[in-house]
């Protein structure tokens, strides 16, 4: 038989901030659980990549990735520097064709072009982007059109995007890559950006495991349509990028995945109590029949639990140069569109998005900080 595990039904918490209190470490029962972990960084294993490479996922690693960045800056200035290490400083290579790889070769160049170029101009000849790709195109979830508006819009930029090209080890000054052609290059290079996908949290493999014969998909949790941990009681809700779902790990999922359990939780809150209150009407020793038939009729109601219905607004990515590109659902086709309109267009959807009007002005300052006095490289 199936295991309905886990028969505690408790969370322990762990305080890992540096500073902690006299209490570091605590657990708490739960009725429901809502699981949403997100997911890792995944290296496929390949050499160095930890070691060398910076990540451009969570806050402080987009902080690793700009020092590194300006210490390239800084030492290929240091006088007496030669200009083959000059030139290998200032190669910057991106792992990764999806948005996030792409979004971040854009933020590159305008960087570069917007500030980098006025306060070191003998450098910025010398600077170089590479985008590497396994797959034979980048951004493989938009139309072809923008596909190749993309890589034409590079082009321009002067990024060089390697496809069908695999990392094959980083090592401290270099990017050792298999060509097209399978032949192995080892290139010099300051910066490497690792942007090639997700994996699990070792807690989701953990949560996972005590249920192996539910949960075998690799990707991540198996849920049902009401976002339901398979294998277990009904208890455990999975939501975003820790999940194995067919819509694709975005955020645009997770929120209106986040979205739908709100609602579902709160009528899980009635049905639970409505039963109990049934029960007790039921145990009641002078029973009334009419409130109780009205109860089970609203209680049969409340069982019913909508599934999840996900519902596209677009995929967007910005690619630099004030540019950016979208791909619409519109009645049953697609409306792909490029370039600074729809950059504009990204920028609005994006501070619509967000989350309470502080973060939207907060969003909305910077960006004119930026285009104003240029961005903020100050390290601490
Ligand atoms: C650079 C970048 C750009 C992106 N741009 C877009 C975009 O433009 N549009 C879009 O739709 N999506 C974008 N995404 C994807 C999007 O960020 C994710 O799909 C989304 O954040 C997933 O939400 P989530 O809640 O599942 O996970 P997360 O947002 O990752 O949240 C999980 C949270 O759980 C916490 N956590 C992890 N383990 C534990 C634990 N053991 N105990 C307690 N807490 C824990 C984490 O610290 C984290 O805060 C981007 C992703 C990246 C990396």
């Amino acid at each position: 038989m199936q295991s309905k595990l886990p028969v505690k039904k408790t969370v322990t918490f762990a305080d890992t901030s540096e500073i902690q209190g006299a209490v570091s470490n605590t657990t708490i029962p739960y009725d429901y659980l809502v699981f949403a972990v997100g997911a890792e960084v995944q290296t496929f294993n390949i050499p160095g990549v930890r070691e060398h490479a910076c990540f451009m996922k969570e806050l402080e690693d987009a902080e690793k990735m700009q020092r590194h960045f300006m210490d390239c800056m800084e030492s290929a200035a240091f006088p007496g520097q030669s200009t083959e290490e000059v030139k290998r400083l200032l190669h910057m290579v991106v792992v990764g064709g999806g948005p996030t790889g792409v979004e971040l070769s854009g933020e590159l160049h305008d960087f570069l072009e917007e500030d980098l170029r006025s306060w070191y101009p003998e450098l910025a000849e010398h600077v170089r982007i590479t985008l590497v790709e396994a797959l034979p195109n980048v951004l493989p979830s938009f139309s072809k059109q923008l596909i190749d508006y993309t890589e034409s819009t590079f082009k321009e930029a002067k990024i060089d995007i390697l496809t069908k090209t695999m990392v094959k080890e980083i090592k401290e000054k270099s990017v050792v890559l298999q060509m097209p052609d399978k032949s192995i290059v080892e290139v010099p290079c300051g910066l490497v950006v690792w942007a090639a996908g997700n994996t699990l949290r070792k807690v989701t493999r953990d949560l996972m495991g005590q249920f192996p014969k539910a949960q075998e998909n690799r990707r991540g949790i198996t849920v049902d349509e009401c976002l339901r941990m398979a294998g277990t009681d009904g208890s455990i809700f999975a939501v975003g990028d820790c999940t194995a779902t067919s819509y694709a790990p975005t955020a645009q999922v997770a929120s209106q995945e986040g979205a739908y359990l709100a609602r579902l939780l709160g009528q899980i809150a009635k049905r639970d109590e409505l039963e109990q209150r049934v029960e007790a009407l039921a145990a009641a020793p002078d029973v009334d029949k009419q409130e109780l038939e009205q109860s089970q009729k609203r209680l049969t109601k409340l069982n019913k639990l909508r599934p999840f219905k996900y519902s596209h607004q677009g995929s967007l990515a910005y690619i630099g140069s004030d540019k950016a590109i979208a791909d619409f659902p519109l009645f049953n086709g697609n409306l792909a569109t490029g370039g600074v309109a729809t950059f504009l267009f990204w920028r609005s959807a994006y501070l619509s998005t967000l989350f309470s009007m502080r973060n939207r002005t907060l969003v909305a300052t910077d960006w004119l900080k930026v285009k104003f006095f240029g961005r903020d490289v100050s390290r601490e």
